[in-house]
């Protein structure tokens, strides 16, 4: 009998502990193994569009489907439609017996180009109908080549100069030309404006994409000397060819799985789990031969949260059910995310929460610093899973980085779900932060803290467990700038 009773406590008491204590394992090598793979060179740093971003994603598949996940889409793939747009290799330009080469220009906008024609010079090219302003006054642009000055006038801000660019392109198509070419004069070197303008881009592919076919770039001439030249001679001839941009249809996958909740009515809620897998390829690197940026902080560390959490809650499923989203095209603007958002594998107001995992790398390994922490009413079980592995969760410390509108978790805030981003610690967005964030050198290599790692994964699982087994749905905070959107979506 008092066997049977000192039983009956044991139980009970292992129940009571079973509540407040981690029942998973995480082998110290199961979350290496994945980095390893996802930021090793023969991925390529997963740039979306790109091979390596597709094995990337078929890895995440396979995963999913060794832990029993059901696919949300066939092969758990739901791919992403995208329109790449490529730089132009090739810009020849020649006024009168001048001519001007790539380094000289910048092609604002323009398919391949032939074109032979005379050139006119239209001042500052605006019309204005409301002012009786115009700089074509006398001037036949028909058929011609237009030379014009950069901005609307003498004192342009930086804002009127690069905001004049699509009016006057449309002015000059309207009078008819063939081309636009603005001579460039302003403290801003060309060649840095080319790096941050003129690369190759990728877009949803949903219309949204406006991209005029009409040849328009700048020039350079610093000293003005172009703008005198054109001025002073009449009858130039002018000749302009270029390959242009070039439009390309891309489809990159997000990777989608999920798994049934335990209990008979939490289960028709979800707890949306997500991590970008994509990272920004290989670029050249100034001062180094390591061109490929494995993107192991960001965010192959977050990928390989979501994975070691897809194989603990495929063995043991929480009570509410959980969607495991891994994302593509973040790097791009949060594309992946984006196109999940507006086309949900499960109805989104059946999602109560969205805890996304990604960083730009850390320098606190005693901290895990969760963007929004204080904004929804998860911040306790967030708490209390990071104290679990004796990892304290800090709030945003850098607000001026913005960073919980620049991550896949704001996707679905702006739709109303209570998102947050779980992140690797950091206390300020430091140097320590930048010698990786987006650097060649964020590698799983020697410098990476592969203890840290293992205690994030794990209280990343134990975090999104607590919220999945929680009675209480998470919410917004009152007066959170989502919390109107939270409304409308849930119809509370
Ligand atoms: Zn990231």
């Amino acid at each position: 009998m008092r066997f049977i009773v000192s039983l009956i406590f044991v139980l009970w008491a292992s129940c009571l502990l079973a509540q407040s204590s981690p029942e998973f394992s995480l082998p110290f090598n199961e979350p290496a193994a994945h980095i390893k793979f996802l930021a090793s060179d023969e991925l390529g740093g997963r740039m979306t569009g790109e091979h390596g971003n597709d094995v990337a994603a078929r890895y995440i598949a396979s995963r999913f489907l060794r832990y029993g996940l059901k696919p949300l889409a066939p092969n758990y793939l739901q791919p992403v439609p995208f329109i790449k747009r490529s730089a132009p290799n090739d810009v020849a330009l020649a006024i009168g017996d001048k001519t001007f080469s790539n380094d000289e220009t910048l092609l604002l906008s323009g398919e391949a180009t032939r074109v032979s024609a005379p050139v006119v010079y239209a001042g500052f090219g605006i019309v204005d109908s409301a002012t009786g302003r115009d700089d074509y006054k006398g001037i036949n642009a028909k058929g011609k080549i237009v030379v014009a000055r950069i901005g609307t006038s003498e004192d342009d801000s930086p804002r009127e100069l690069f905001g004049a660019f699509q009016r006057k392109q449309e002015i000059a198509k309207a009078k008819g030309a063939l081309a636009l070419v603005e001579l460039y004069r302003f403290g801003f070197p060309l060649s840095r404006l080319k790096s941050l303008v003129g690369r190759t881009t990728l877009a949803l592919d949903d219309g949204s994409e406006t991209q005029s076919s009409f040849p328009h770039l700048l020039l350079n001439d610093d000293d003005s000397q172009i703008r005198a030249f054109v001025e002073s001679e009449k009858k130039l001839a002018g000749k302009l060819e270029t390959d242009g941009y070039k439009k390309q249809k891309v489809i990159s996958n997000n990777v989608v799985g999920t798994i049934e909740g335990t209990d008979a009515r939490l289960k028709d809620e979800y707890v949306l789990l997500s991590a970008h897998y994509d990272h920004i390829g290989i670029q050249p690197t100034p001062n180094s031969d390591d061109s490929i940026y494995n993107g192991a902080r960001d965010n192959a560390m977050g990928t390989t949260a979501l994975l070691c959490a897809a194989r603990v809650f495929g063995e043991s499923p929480p009570k509410r059910s959980v969607i495991f989203l891994a994302c593509t095209g973040e790097e791009m603007g949060l594309l992946g995310s984006k196109f999940y958002a507006e086309h949900p594998l499960v109805p989104l107001n059946k999602v109560v929460f969205n805890l996304n995992v990604d960083g730009a790398g850390y320098n606190d390994t005693s901290v895990v610093t969760v963007i929004g922490l204080e904004r929804s009413t998860a911040e306790q079980d967030l708490i209390e899973a990071c104290k679990a592995f004796g990892l304290e969760a800090i709030q945003d410390p850098a607000p001026e980085q913005n960073l919980f509108d620049r991550s896949d978790n704001v996707s679905f805030a702006k739709k109303g779900v209570p998102a947050l981003t779980f992140s690797p610690g950091f206390r300020a967005f430091d140097d320590a932060i930048n010698k990786y964030y987006h650097q060649a050198a964020d590698q799983a290599d020697e410098h990476f803290d592969f203890r840290y790692f293992h205690r994030f994964v794990k209280a990343f699982i134990w975090a999104a467990r607590r919220i999945a087994d929680n009675p209480n749905a998470p919410r917004w905070k009152a007066g959170d700038k989502y919390e109107t959107a939270s409304q409308r979506l849930y119809g509370r």
